[in-house]
């Protein structure tokens, strides 16, 4: 058995440069309205939520944007990330594609979404910002942000779907461990919860009513800004430098992806680890293909429609040009609650309206037998989300199986699992992936689907 090759970036080479899209991508992005007047927005109306520097990097056509000394002094905590060579996943799909691995779940809340929370954090403290809000599904980005604001002292109020805050107790400690404090929403601290409560004492929360209300207690008091961790052109260029590290360690490596996999919620890792790539399909005349994968029971890029649309339930965040499912849809409560978004990113939008990336949607069973064949094969456990991109993965090293073509696949392990055991306890106990037998079927049928 051959081990993983793990190739490893030294802390000097890490890029001290993000990478924006907007200065390459061939059809620009259309404008954000205001949700009042529905004319576009201009950099004042977004004062009363963001600091001034990250509305820059919103609206900039630079293609290099300086990443902070402070900034990058923190990322110095878990980056640069590894990438590594899956040769028994390999092994065990008999394929002859090569498949690699950016490793994400690294970071001390264990995702990617630290790479956008530690800057956000930094840019609101320049400024003098003491809170800040946001929202939180599975949990995920409340515990990146409290993790960045807790170094900058800026206090971080995180409301968290109330579905979640009851499933997933201990994402909700690691948020208070790093002096964030969790509401479940929808709350009474609100009118948009109260609004949602006097509807349904019951409402289960979603994404979109949980932004709404941290929207709120931004808007209304002159001390807090808010905080998203997706989705905005600024937290795809702040996760770019996913691929940028990506890009240097797939040279050392002497390969370059002709395929390139991301699970997809908002857009940020995927875009963060594509972005760069792309540059060189628009520039350079590579063609990498870029390929989404979303949750089939929440389907906006596959099965949405490219329209303006608010980013939040009760209608208070500007109009994006973008793939969505309608700002009401309320997704089933699946175990990936990072994929549980209505729409996706408008920079994404655009690139896959032009055709230059590419969405295909996995279901939760098929997710969860690619997580058990990864973990047993790797011995890293993925966070549901990261096993959508894992499913795909497998069905492209088919692909490759079949047509005899040693292609190169990049994929991004955006999180670990390590926290979202009672997701694979129910996969368990449902009598999937309990023998050794059920996994050769597993991989088998996987290879067949
Ligand atoms: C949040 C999350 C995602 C999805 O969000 P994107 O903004 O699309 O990246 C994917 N994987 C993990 C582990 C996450 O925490």
């Amino acid at each position: 058995m051959k081990t993983s090759k793990k190739i490893n970036l030294n802390e000097k080479e890490m890029p001290g440069k993000w990478y924006n899209i907007q200065a390459d991508m061939p059809n620009k992005i259309q404008p954000l309205l205001h949700p009042g007047t529905k004319q576009p927005i201009q950099p004042g109306d977004l004062e009363a939520l963001f600091p001034l520097e990250l509305i820059k990097q919103e609206m900039s056509p630079e293609r290099f944007i300086e990443i902070p000394d402070q900034v990058a002094d923190l990322y110095r905590i878990y980056r640069p990330t590894p990438v590594h060579r899956a040769y028994n996943l390999e092994k065990a799909l008999d394929t002859p594609a090569k498949i690699y691995f950016k490793n994400e779940s690294v970071s001390p809340p264990g995702s990617h979404k630290p790479n956008t929370a530690i800057p956000q954090a930094y840019y609101n403290y320049k400024q003098g910002i003491k809170k800040m809000t946001t929202e939180t599904g599975a949990g995920q980005w409340g515990s990146a942000l409290s993790f960045a604001t807790n170094f900058f002292g800026i206090e971080c109020k995180v409301f968290m779907v109330k579905v979640s805050f009851n499933q997933k107790p201990y994402r909700k400690s690691m948020m208070q461990l790093w002096n964030g404090s969790v509401i479940p929403s929808p709350s009474m601290e609100t009118q948009a919860g109260r609004a949602f409560l006097a509807e349904d004492p019951n409402c289960p929360g979603s994404l979109g009513i949980a932004i709404s209300e941290a929207i709120e207690v931004a808007a209304t008091h002159d001390d807090t800004m808010y905080s998203l961790g997706s989705v905005l052109n600024h937290v795809m260029l702040h996760q770019t430098i996913i691929g940028l590290e990506a890009e240097k360690q797939m040279e050392m490596a002497g390969d370059f992806p002709d395929l390139i996999i991301g699970p997809f919620g908002g857009g940020s890792n995927f875009g963060g680890l594509s972005f760069p790539f792309l540059r060189h399909n628009f520039t350079g005349g590579k063609k990498t293909r870029c390929i989404a994968v979303e949750a089939a029971s929440c389907p906006k890029l596959t099965k949405g429609k490219f329209e303006y649309d608010f980013g939040d339930t009760a209608g208070m965040t500007p109009l994006i040009p973008m793939y969505t499912l309608g700002h009401k849809f309320i997704p089933p409560e699946i175990h990936a609650g990072g994929l549980r978004y209505h729409g996706a990113g408008a920079i994404i939008s655009q690139l896959l309206k032009d055709g230059l990336i590419e969405a295909r949607s996995v279901d939760q069973q098929e997710s969860f037998g690619a997580a058990v064949a990864f973990a047993r094969t790797e011995g890293l456990i993925p966070a549901p989300e990261t096993a959508h991109a894992i499913a795909q993965v497998i069905r492209e090293a088919k692909i490759a199986r079949e047509e005899g073509i040693a292609k190169t696949i990049l994929f991004n392990f955006s999180g670990h699992g390590l926290l979202d055991m009672s997701a694979y306890d129910q996969y368990f106990s449902l009598g999937n992936g309990s023998t050794a037998a059920h996994q050769e079927a597993l991989l088998g049928q996987l290879i067949n689907a």
